[in-house]
């Protein structure tokens, strides 16, 4: 095991913006296709990361950056949920 004392980074979807992994919150692609948060950031699947606020989440649904990100198309139904998914951690 190496020793790593670098906190992983990731970069925002929508504002673009580097930060610590555990300051993002990540969306998956479950292999089941299912778009989902993923509040433990182990499951499987494609993810992205995005800063917990409505103007990066808005961002990312606006100019389809989550649909980029993800490789796939992405329901309005399915942006319901992730908005109102992404409100309650804030
Ligand atoms: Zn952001």
């Amino acid at each position: 095991m190496r020793k790593q004392r670098r906190v992983p980074q990731r970069t925002c979807i929508g504002c673009r913006t580097v930060r610590p992994k555990r300051d993002l919150v990540r969306i998956v692609r479950t292999p089941q296709g299912v778009i989902q948060l993923d509040v433990t950031g182990k499951q499987s699947g494609r993810g992205a990361y995005i800063c917990p606020s409505r103007a990066c989440i808005e961002q990312a649904f606006k100019r389809k950056l989550l649909e980029k990100a993800l490789e796939t198309s992405i329901d309005t139904e399915t942006i319901e949920r992730l908005r109102g998914e992404v409100a309650k951690l804030q």
